[in-house]
């Protein structure tokens, strides 16, 4: 470390030391340029909606032009009341964020500190560990069983008077493994009040096994006792406005009070709420996509077991696919990038045999596909 990277570690917090920054998948163009690839890569890397928003939507977003010398309403008024009539939820517990990420973070300011602890799982989505670190509590991470289903006996075996926090993502992320009723109803009748359930669902759409329950109903009975739940859904996935960034979570009205004390004051844009309030009026949109994603899931599945791959039966828009060697998801994962397709590799997550695959439109799909096929040798 140089003397001027000593001097400015020694002005951050302590916290950050433990600290990295968020890797996201890699975009296009970086790969596009740095394989030198005359045509347009596959990005099957982020989880994201492989389509493009409706085009109705596109009116709603440019409307806002005319009005962006003004401030958005900070309380996103219209689409709280939208959402609100959705679930049959008071408007007063929604909150909602630039992504379900921001309301993470707001959560993780208002409720986190040193001494605090967050149990999860391990592998689970990387920013519920990211949200303890930053506040200088300590991320409990309970591995994954043999079949990468979450461990909930494990998991309640480690609550302790200081965990805030338990939060996980149904299904997860990276395994794509779900969370069933019962499982869920189990786990949570041992949870203590002194702790916050955060169930992030931000594959809820995609899910159509008939056990998967739906978190906003565990938030409505406790209510009336029992821990405080809080249910995290976003624009991100099956809505197809990832690069919007909106999401929203759901809570008891008290906690959310509470919770806008630190929410920055105008942290979703205008175009961003006009197009949201307008997507929650594509009903068409979103049921092509499920059907598309759905049926490509299934063929997916078939294709990459018909290939020798073992695939971790998958209950959202990707799936992680096992090879049978050591560092076999990372060697996939680059042979891949260089004929033009972008999956994930799980080498970050300890699954060295892993790679995570985003289900993308047919002709995506069939191009991995093809791709895979000219590395063979598996
Ligand atoms: C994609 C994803 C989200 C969505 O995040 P946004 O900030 O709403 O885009 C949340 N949780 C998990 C586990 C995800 O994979």
């Amino acid at each position: 470390m140089s003397k001027e990277e000593k001097n400015l570690s020694a002005q951050m917090r302590g916290e950050l030391d433990q600290m990295v920054p968020y890797e996201a998948g890699k975009p296009i163009e970086e790969i596009r340029r740095e394989y030198d690839l005359d045509f347009q890569p596959v990005k099957l890397a982020s989880n994201e909606n492989p389509f493009s928003p409706p085009p109705e939507l596109r009116e709603a977003y440019l409307a806002e032009f005319e009005q962006l010398n003004r401030y958005p309403d900070g309380g996103c008024y219209y689409l709280q009341e939208k959402l609100a009539e959705k679930y049959n939820w008071p408007a007063e517990g929604i909150i909602l964020g630039s992504g379900s990420d921001e309301i993470l973070d707001c959560l993780a300011k208002a409720m986190l500190c040193p001494g605090s602890e967050v149990l999860t799982a391990d592998p689970a989505f990387i920013r519920y560990r990211m949200g303890a670190l930053m506040m200088g509590a300590t991320p409990v991470e309970v591995p994954v069983d043999e079949n990468l289903d979450f461990d909930l006996d494990r998991m309640a075996d480690n609550i302790t008077a200081d965990t805030r926090w338990i939060c996980f993502s149904n299904p997860n992320n990276p395994t794509a493994r779900y969370v069933n009723r019962k499982e869920l109803t189990d786990f949570i009748s041992k949870i203590p009040d002194s702790c916050l359930l955060i169930l992030d669902e931000a594959y809820f759409e995609f899910v159509d096994q008939p056990d998967y329950p739906d978190g906003i109903n565990f938030l409505r009975e406790s209510l009336s006792g029992g821990c405080p739940i809080v249910v995290l859904r976003t624009f991100s996935k099956v809505f197809g406005l990832a690069g919007l960034r909106v999401g929203y979570g759901l809570m008891d009205p008290r906690l959310a009070a509470e919770i806008h004390k630190v929410r920055p004051p105008f942290n979703v844009t205008r175009p961003s709420q006009a197009v949201a309030l307008a997507a929650l009026e594509a009903d068409g949109y979103l049921e092509d996509v499920r059907k598309s994603i759905g049926d490509e899931r299934r063929r997916l599945v078939l294709e990459l077991e018909s290939r020798g791959f073992n695939v971790v039966p998958p209950s959202a828009n990707f799936m992680l696919v096992g090879t049978d060697a050591d560092g076999g998801g990372e060697l996939i994962y680059e042979e891949l990038l260089k004929r033009g397709v972008i999956v994930r590799s799980m080498a970050p997550y300890g699954l060295d045999r892993y790679f995570r695959l985003t289900v993308g439109r047919p002709r995506e799909n069939d191009q991995f596909l093809a791709a895979l096929d000219e590395i063979g040798g598996f």
